[in-house]
């Protein structure tokens, strides 16, 4: 690792450790040419997740995201914090195992409504009329309905 003061690569770790999120390992060293310190963290490199918007616009796949749309879902619902933090890992995960990095934000969608039929039905239900985005009174209750009968939930 280059010196950033003199660019000399003589240079020794002199301290190792995590950071505060666990996720990096940071570690400072010192420069043996100009005896200045300096800081580097060392992360694991995945390939981004590339996440294709209904209006065909790609992004990066960002869990904080998802979380914040759960979490607005189980608000004032009897569901753990935990719980969504592990949904989110969970639909992660299976996205990395799939073949392809690109993943239409629909499929992200019904997998997140896959993870609060099993939590919650009063959060899945709000979270699948937002993001269905239903036109009307009468095409909610109508998918209410259908959820409700398909998965027995009278
Ligand atoms: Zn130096």
């Amino acid at each position: 690792m280059r010196c950033p003061y003199c660019g000399s690569v003589d240079t020794k770790v002199v301290d190792s450790r995590y950071s505060e999120d666990m996720e990096a390992i940071r570690r400072r060293r010192e420069c043996l040419n100009c005896g200045k310190r300096f800081t580097t963290y060392e992360r694991v490199e995945i390939a981004p997740i590339i996440v294709i918007k209904k209006n065909g616009e790609k992004e990066e796949f960002n869990a904080e995201k998802i979380k914040k749309g759960m979490k607005r879902a189980c608000e004032k619902r009897p569901i753990n914090e935990e719980d969504i933090d592990i949904a989110v890992r969970e639909i992660e995960r299976d996205l990395r195992k799939r073949d392809s990095i690109e993943v239409s934000s629909m499929e992200i969608g019904e997998m997140v409504m896959e993870k609060l039929r099993s939590m919650d039905k009063v959060a899945y239900i709000r979270f699948a009329s937002v993001y269905r985005e239903f036109e009307d009174v009468e095409t909610f209750q109508k998918e209410i309905n259908l959820i409700l009968e398909k998965y027995g939930g009278r």
